[in-house]
């Protein structure tokens, strides 16, 4: 505890994009009660700290990109009580889990050497942090205690998490999808081909799937109340995969969405499915670097994305 009796939290950010920092302002008002209840000793984005002071709370945002990351993990684990692993980067990789489709030589190509914005032959490579083979997320490499995915979480769900957490509690999540939050009808359809969010005019009540557009609801975990489906957007599974996806070996979310998709339209499965893996990039985009799906079909991907060249 701080000397003013709070509940100390330290933060953390390894490789992300500072999102995960900004969501913490989109609590509103409730930032002034969380503030109320805590003391924060340590946070990147606002002050000037090095060393890693013994916290209550750490909460870790990013995912393990370079030798630095591994490093400040560790001093995280070793100086905070309890570790919060916060948005997707941190809990399976996240969106630039995608590195785990190219060889470090390649990301470098695509960066510097054959950008057409640089095309130099200059990679730094003096004075910082060198990558790892492999981006990882935060419990590929230490223990870690409670999970927020989304990317970034919702502020919903940031809330409910740290009052649990500051009051010794566990947050606690139920186990639905997206769609158990989206007010779109899910009904039978005679559409007999797959179709872009762009290229057609639709229904605003009835789900996605059934008017032939890719949503991923049906494969992700509820952590956000929906907002994408419900305000005319698919839902990309920005809050990582379903349990169902997570826990059944022989379940994979391109499986899910083909499966529920055919049954509802006449668009057969197979067509669904190769969609998927054509894409796959887009459609594993967050957890593709989780080894949850090493385990899968899904440790076809790289060969996917080789061969769909999405
Ligand atoms: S989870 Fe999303 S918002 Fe948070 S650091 Fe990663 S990319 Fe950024
Ligand atoms: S698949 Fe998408 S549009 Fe359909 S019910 Fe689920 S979240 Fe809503
Ligand atoms: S609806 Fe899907 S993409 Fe939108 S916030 Fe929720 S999980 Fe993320």
């Amino acid at each position: 505890m701080a000397e003013d009796g709070k509940f100390t939290v330290s933060f953390e950010w390894l490789s992300g994009c500072s999102g995960c920092e900004l969501a913490m302002v989109d609590l509103h008002e409730r930032l002034f009660q969380v503030l109320e209840a805590i003391s924060i000793v340590r946070l990147p984005i606002l002050m000037d700290r090095k060393d890693y002071p013994a916290a209550k709370l750490g909460i870790v945002t990013g995912a393990l990109r370079t030798e630095h990351d591994v490093a400040a993990a560790h001093r995280m684990r070793e100086t905070c009580d309890a570790l919060l692993a916060f948005g997707i980067c941190a809990v399976y990789g996240g969106p630039q889990g995608s590195g785990y489709a190219h060889t470090i030589g390649e990301i470098e190509d695509a960066v510097f050497r054959k950008n057409p914005t640089t095309r130099t032959t200059f990679v730094p490579d003096q004075g910082i942090p060198r990558l790892l083979p492999e981006l990882r997320p935060l419990d590929s490499e230490i223990q870690v205690d409670h999970y927020l995915p989304g990317c970034p979480p919702n502020p919903h769900f940031v809330a409910e998490s740290l009052t649990a957490v500051v009051g010794g509690g566990v947050p606690e999540f139920g186990s639905h999808n997206v769609c158990f939050r989206c007010h779109r009808r899910m009904e039978r359809s005679t559409v007999s081909s797959l179709r872009r969010l762009q290229d057609v005019e639709l229904a605003g009540d009835v789900c996605f799937l059934s008017q032939g557009v890719l949503c991923m609801g049906s494969a992700t975990l509820d952590r956000c109340l929906a907002p994408c489906p419900q305000h005319g957007a698919v839902c990309t599974g920005c809050a990582g995969p379903s349990e169902l996806v997570i826990l059944e070996p022989n379940r994979d979310i391109r499986t899910e969405i083909a499966d529920r998709m055919s049954r509802m339209t006449k668009i057969p499965r197979d067509a669904i499915v190769r969609e998927i893996e054509r894409h796959s990039k887009t459609y594993y985009a967050y957890a593709m670097a989780s080894p949850v799906f090493r385990q899968k079909p899904t440790f076809l991907l790289r060969r996917w994305i080789r061969e769909g060249g999405a």
